[in-house]
């Protein structure tokens, strides 16, 4: 057989001690691409992948070999082209609710015996939330319509009461296109400060609903839909900052694959959260470069192009709920 794929360890950071909280037991969240399964197959060109590596009647045993060895809580995928007939009932019978949001014109369909269209899937354990709203939006940029969609859900949380609020998007891709993704953040973060902070009877109760934004961006650290998120109002940090020893820094890289166009190693996934309201107490490590190996992703080892991001969130506690 193939050798055991690495092992991933939870990292603490800043020191904090692995430690349970039990009136404040944290949310377990996890962002993948999972590669399209047409795309992979047809379109992407993975030169240095075996073609074996990409059968998907092997690969979507990675895939959720991989989300059930974490467990997470929320899990947001994109380029999800088996939804009806993988994802949604082998989730739903491990307990999940699951809400899928196709993209409007889906690359997929160009490609021969496709799957149907890909899109962002929202699963969240039954047992944890129970659903306040859901909303499906196709995102917009200076007013017109685009191909990248996001789901956005209001959850509640059944062991503390608390509200949560999380998000799903898979930007566009490619370079050329920095001002459409910054236009796409932008018709995101509106969304998103529109639904965490509406009135009316039962919203007005829970004040700032705290954020979980789960994505492939498609953009590096440096560009402009970075930064859109990072200062914005809702007061959103990268989770993944948190893996560096200064707190300040981006992984090097949560994507890696070897095209005829060349090797593209890249920072395009984050985990966005609300840092008043939330902390962050672990995240799963990125693999190292011996680890992904010299053909790179996706391999017998890594399903997808992508790596996965886990992170353990809490609620922290609110100020005027203490006295
Ligand atoms: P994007 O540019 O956002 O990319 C689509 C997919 O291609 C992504 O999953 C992306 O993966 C992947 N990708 C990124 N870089 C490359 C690369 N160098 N080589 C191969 N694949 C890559 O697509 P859009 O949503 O804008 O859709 C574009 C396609 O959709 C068109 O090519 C067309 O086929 C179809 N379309 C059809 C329309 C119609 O009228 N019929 C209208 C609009 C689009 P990742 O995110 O992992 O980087
Ligand atoms: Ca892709």
């Amino acid at each position: 057989g193939r050798p055991a794929r690495p092992h991933r360890d939870l990292v603490y950071p800043r020191g904090m001690a692995p430690y349970h909280h039990n009136h404040n037991p944290s949310i377990r969240v996890m962002q993948w691409n999972i590669l399209a399964q047409a795309l992979g197959e047809g379109k992407d060109g993975f030169i240095r992948c075996p073609l074996d590596a990409l059968n998907w009647h092997e690969r979507k045993y990675l895939i959720l070999e991989e989300i059930l060895t974490y467990r997470p809580d929320i899990l947001c995928l994109q380029e999800v082209d088996h939804y009806y007939d993988t994802f949604q009932p082998i989730m739903a019978s491990l307990g999940y609710h699951g809400s899928f949001l196709p993209k409007p014109w889906s690359p997929c369909l160009d490609v021969e015996q496709n799957n149907g269209p890909d899109g962002c899937a929202l699963f969240y354990r039954r047992s944890r939330f129970s659903l306040q709203a859901t909303a499906h939006l196709r995102l917009s940029a200076m007013m017109l319509p685009t191909n990248q969609v996001a789901i956005v859900q209001t959850l509640n949380c059944r062991m503390t009461g608390r509200w949560l609020c999380v998000a799903v998007t898979h930007l566009k891709a490619r370079s050329g296109w920095e001002r459409l993704r910054s236009a796409q953040g932008a018709d995101l973060l509106q969304n998103l400060r529109s639904i965490t902070s509406r009135g009316g009877s039962q919203t007005e109760a829970m004040g700032a609903v705290p954020l979980v934004v789960c994505g492939d961006f498609n953009a590096e650290p440096s560009e402009d839909v970075y930064r859109r998120f990072s200062s914005s109002p809702l007061g959103l940090n990268s989770a993944y900052k948190l893996l560096s020893s200064d707190g300040q820094t981006e992984p090097a890289y949560t994507t890696w694959k070897i095209r005829p166009s060349g090797e593209s190693c890249s920072t395009l996934d984050y985990i966005w959260y609300t840092h008043d309201a939330l902390s962050v107490e672990s995240l799963l490590d990125i693999p190292t470069e011996e680890q992904i190996g010299p053909d790179r992703l996706p391999s017998y080892h890594y399903p997808s192009d992508h790596l996965s991001l886990l992170c353990d969130v809490s609620f922290r506690e609110e100020p005027h709920r203490l006295m």
